[in-house]
């Protein structure tokens, strides 16, 4: 997946937010910096995109784990999953993980915060106010 797609995906998946939504939050992910070393995968920029999602490093970490089906450890700034595994799967996961756990599914604003209510979870939009129940 070249950058451009990667973007491409990340444009559809921001999907029509309203322009002063997007404007106001600014939001941006930076590219994965992907790195295939011997029989491992390093995901060099692992704490730049985690930053730019404000999301907890070790919930996107499990989450790459499960979707990619491999096991790995996570460094200062970097993480390292076991086996050859395609960039284009890495990004494509990081943006299902953008889809699933950060977009508000109203305004697919990215301003959004988990919110606990009892046993649930809920993923409430800071823009427009909806919420929606998300899988942790
Ligand atoms: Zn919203």
């Amino acid at each position: 997946m070249t950058n451009r797609n990667y973007d491409e995906l990340l444009d559809r998946a921001r999907g029509r937010i309203p322009k002063d939504i997007s404007e106001r939050s600014r939001w941006t992910m930076p590219e994965p910096d992907i790195m295939i070393e011997g029989s491992q995968t390093i995901l060099r920029n692992f704490s730049d995109i985690v930053d730019a999602m404000d999301r907890d490093a070790n919930h996107v970490f499990q989450y790459l784990l499960n979707e990619l089906g491999t096991s790995g450890s996570r460094e200062q700034v970097r993480i390292m999953l076991k086996g050859r595994v395609p960039p284009k799967r890495i990004k494509e996961k990081i943006v299902a993980y953008v889809k699933t756990y950060i977009l508000c599914g109203e305004c697919k604003a990215p301003d959004t915060r988990f919110l606990r209510e009892g046993r649930t979870t809920l993923l409430k939009c800071q823009a427009c106010g909806a919420t929606r129940p998300v899988r942790l």
